[in-house]
């Protein structure tokens, strides 16, 4: 068991000759000063889009790729330049990578034989040429045995021994990947995109079976995936990248419900969050302000709220600033018209619209809303219009249907237009913001 540690890693791959155009290719900035640290038995995911270094950085900690600067460290022992073999890690990657000629007891013991130096080949012949190597080499062969078999045990694959890969299903070869993984007892395990090739049902067996594992071998683990479903379910925290960079590093709950920045905001969630960008004028009368979109939004907003987010974003005087606005999909609460209506004041922001589209889940139902009104001709993207809603199966919407809904004060959230960065506003974000960033571990912040 061992902590992971990364100090201010850097991956820069050389440019590697010239592109199509003749001109000399750029070199390539791919893991940017990432600062992590793996406490012993945590679950790390490491979680972005395609091509944002997950990978990279993963394989740096694996010792098959070197940083090109920054230090690595497992166990407190700086790892750099070490290879791979003694770094006392072991790796499962997405396409298996299992012997094709070995059956499955082969597979799993293959490693183990090169560590202890033995093979049943080894085995068979000290036994008849040097009897004193004997007993130790049926020490290790003994060793070998119970590893293998105590890891089929734990993953249900003990029938499964005398097979050859081609043989198993995509979920069994992943089982004999993993079982391959745990016989070395390592400090720490290293996935790569493990689930990527197996279908949805056995992706979430899997992944309950990653997580059990987890808890009963308690070992530290890190995790790369560009699925936000496998992030938030298995990790005790998430590290979201990317281009090569950290965006934020917490518990699942923490980086859904407060992300850092607009990135993290839309890239978590399915749907992802609405993300509108407008600026704060009056409203209607003087406890409403009005949070004009560019995407044709009107939406109100009690005046106290819109002043204190102003306020935090420099805006010295309330509406010259752009901002973002965002609430996430099953946040917003619909409201069709009869019964009456909450007070504003509960609410964070109301908006009114039609219903443009609905789409059934099953267990649930996506409704796209768009503003009241035609659409002008020269808004060439109406898609830009739409806003989603997340709502119960069971009421019926329909489309042209004229439709308020409402998002509570602490499920909105603001982001600078500059950077992207998370705005703290009035004195309950402010303090709930301090509080995660005093939680969280200082190279994270
Ligand atoms: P994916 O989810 O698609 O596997 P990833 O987040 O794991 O993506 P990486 O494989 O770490 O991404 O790659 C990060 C970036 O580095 C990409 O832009 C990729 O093209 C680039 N890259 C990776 N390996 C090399 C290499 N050997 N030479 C040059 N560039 C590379």
């Amino acid at each position: 068991m061992a902590k992971v540690e990364l100090r201010e890693i850097c991956k820069v791959f050389a440019a590697s000759g010239r592109s199509g155009d003749g001109k000399q290719s750029a070199s390539h900035t791919a893991v940017d000063n990432v600062s992590l640290n793996v406490p012993d038995r945590e679950f790390l995911v490491l979680l972005g889009p395609s091509g944002c270094g997950k990978s990279t950085t993963l394989r740096m900690i694996a010792g098959l790729d070197q940083p090109t600067s920054g230090e690595i460290l497992i166990g407190g022992r700086v790892v750099n330049g070490v290879a791979p073999k003694d770094r006392d890690i072991a790796m499962v990657f997405q396409n298996y990578a299992l012997y094709p000629h070995m059956n499955v007891y082969q597979n799993m013991a293959f490693g183990l034989e090169l560590r202890f130096k033995t093979s049943r080949l080894q085995h068979a012949f000290s036994r008849v040429l040097w009897p004193s190597a004997a007993c130790k080499q049926a020490e290790k062969r003994a060793e070998i045995d119970r590893r293998v078999h105590s890891a089929a045990n734990l993953l249900g694959i003990k029938a499964l021994l005398g097979r050859l890969p081609r043989q198993l299903s995509g979920g069994e070869r992943q089982r004999v990947a993993l079982g391959r993984a745990i016989v070395r007892e390592p400090a720490a395990f290293l996935f790569d995109e493990p689930l990527s090739n197996l279908d949805a049902k056995l992706r979430g067996d899997m992944r309950r079976e990653i997580k059990r594992l987890h808890q009963t071998l308690q070992t530290t683990v890190i995790y790369v995936t560009h699925d936000q479903i496998e992030a938030l379910t298995l990790g005790d925290r998430v590290a979201v990248l990317n281009q090569g960079q950290i965006q934020q590093v917490g518990p699942p709950t923490d980086v859904y419900r407060r992300p850092n920045n607009r990135f993290v905001a839309e890239f978590l969630g399915t749907p992802p969050m609405n993300v509108v960008r407008g600026r704060f004028k009056p409203g209607a009368d003087s406890s409403l302000a009005q949070f004009a979109a560019e995407n044709g939004w009107n939406l109100d907003l009690p005046a106290d709220l819109a002043a204190q987010v102003s306020k935090s974003s420099g805006d010295a005087k309330t509406g010259l600033i752009d901002i973002d606005m965002g609430f996430r999909p099953e946040e917003i609460r619909l409201h069709s018209g009869d019964g009456k209506l909450p007070e504003l004041e509960r609410w964070g922001c109301r908006l009114g619209g039609l219903i443009a589209l609905c789409e059934p889940l099953g267990d649930a139902q996506l409704v796209h809303l768009r503003p009241n009104g035609k659409f002008s001709p020269e808004q060439e993207n109406r898609e830009k219009s739409l806003l989603v809603c997340k709502t119960t199966a069971t009421t019926n919407y329909q489309s042209g249907d004229t439709i308020t809904g409402y998002v509570s004060r602490d499920q909105l959230h603001f982001f600078k237009v500059e950077d992207g960065q998370r705005l703290s506003w009035g004195a309950t974000q402010v303090d709930g913001d301090r509080a995660h960033q005093q939680q969280r571990k200082p190279e994270n912040s």
